[in-house]
């Protein structure tokens, strides 16, 4: 494979993560080029996603990158100029039986020390904050007020026109579909059009992540899950924060739903087994399940119309966490991948804890979560709070 086309950074994606890091190394200096086989940006995982942000996770990765891209999302508007439609509205963990009473209590010392607010309501006073929760067997619950959700196509669309203007070149309906490598560093990228080079490579794909890692001769332990979500018709505000509730039941472990800022409830649930595979065809199972468990928490849902269902792929590791380092086998090739149920949230973070990676400036708070993320890590942890 020869090539004359030869960039600092090539990325291979265009979604949730591809996509910010493009903008960040753009901004770090790097001459970037993205390659993107569907025909444009978050047609991936990105634009199934419902949105949901939130720093209140059980590990010091996931709460360090997502407290810091609720300060991106946050301030978005201000920074770049978009409306992401960013909406505050806080994460609500419900509680009927002791045993989420227990989890949930138990990770409150946790997020103190990480510096995110998150406390427990008794039933009383949680339904003040949530007043159409069912009230039957209401122990209380949680809210951490600061999280909260966005657009992710819209958040995807912004990054990629502010990469744009600061040069990076995205080539959309160009798969990638070779890897040429030489004395253990990657020397060309091969696509269905044309053969490139650049003295790193970023994969960014997703739930096609291992396809990426074949190309190269190496395994990549990132799985496609599939998962399923609705969105309703809108009616007026009723409902503040995003519900979880993560009571297993036959069928599915955790489900939640929020009230987006334009009046539609949107939902997911989360099957028991997982659904592994790339099959994205909506099923006829999803909606009776996901509906009789939330007109079981909040009966006041009964009457809204469902308009659409879709499913998506969670590109899933063994422990749950994301993937984010360079690859031990290849050393120019860079890992940011395995990004699970968290990938819209994780992006504008991981993007610059990325580009830090390229520029090698990672900060002390960086190295304390690398190892956690680390590509050669034992895949063995699981977290608490899906
Ligand atoms: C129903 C559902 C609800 C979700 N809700 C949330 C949520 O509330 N909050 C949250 O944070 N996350 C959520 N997620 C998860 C989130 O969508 C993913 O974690 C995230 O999108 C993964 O980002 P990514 O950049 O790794 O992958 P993607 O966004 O899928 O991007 C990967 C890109 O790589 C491209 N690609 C693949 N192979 C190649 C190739 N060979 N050549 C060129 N390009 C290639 C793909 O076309 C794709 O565009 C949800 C997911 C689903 C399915």
């Amino acid at each position: 494979m020869t090539t004359t086309h030869t960039f600092d950074v090539i990325i291979l994606g265009a979604g949730s993560v591809g996509t910010p890091a493009a903008f960040y190394l753009a901004q770090a200096g790097f001459k970037v080029l993205v390659l993107e086989s569907v025909a444009s940006v978050g047609q991936g995982s990105n634009k199934r996603a419902i949105g949901g942000v939130r720093a209140t996770h059980s590990d010091p990765a996931k709460m360090q990158l997502c407290s810091r891209s609720l300060e991106i999302f946050s301030t978005f508007k201000e920074n770049f100029g978009n409306d992401i439609e960013w909406d505050r509205c806080g994460y609500a963990y419900v509680a009927y039986t002791e045993r989420e009473e227990k989890t949930l209590k138990s990770l409150l010392p946790t997020h103190q020390r990480a510096g995110i607010r998150n406390d427990w309501y008794d039933a009383a006073d949680y339904l003040k904050l949530i007043p159409d929760l069912n009230p039957d067997g209401l122990i209380g619950g949680t809210f951490s007020p600061d999280d909260g959700s966005a657009s992710p196509l819209l958040v995807n669309h912004a990054y990629y026109t502010h990469a744009c203007a600061l040069g990076a070149e995205f080539h959309f309906s160009e798969q990638v579909i070779g890897l040429q490598v030489e004395g253990g560093r990657i020397t060309a990228v091969k696509t269905t059009r044309d053969t490139y080079a650049a003295a790193v490579v970023l994969n960014a794909a997703g739930a096609w992540a291992a396809q990426i890692g074949k190309l190269a001769d190496i395994d990549l332990p990132i799985h496609p899950d599939s998962h399923e979500a609705a969105i309703t018709e809108p009616v007026a505000r009723f409902l503040g924060p995003m519900v979880v509730d993560i009571r297993p039941a036959p069928g599915s472990t955790n489900y939640y739903f929020y009230q987006h800022i334009t009046g539609q409830i949107i939902f997911c649930i989360t099957p028991d087994p997982n659904a592994w595979g790339f099959n994205v065809s909506e099923t006829s199972s999803f909606l009776p399940m996901v509906s009789r468990r939330m007109l079981e928490v909040m009966p006041r849902l009964s009457n809204l119309r469902v308009r659409r269902t879709w499913r998506g792929l969670y590109p899933m590791t063994p422990d749950g966490f994301p993937v984010i380092g360079w690859s031990k086998e290849v050393t120019n090739l860079l890992l940011g991948i395995g990004f699970c149920g968290q990938g819209f949230m994780l992006g504008p973070s991981s993007g610059e804890l990325l580009t830090r990676l390229v520029q090698g400036q990672t900060t002390p708070a960086d190295q304390a979560i690398l190892p956690l993320l680390a590509p050669d890590r034992v895949f063995s942890g699981q977290e608490l709070l899906k």
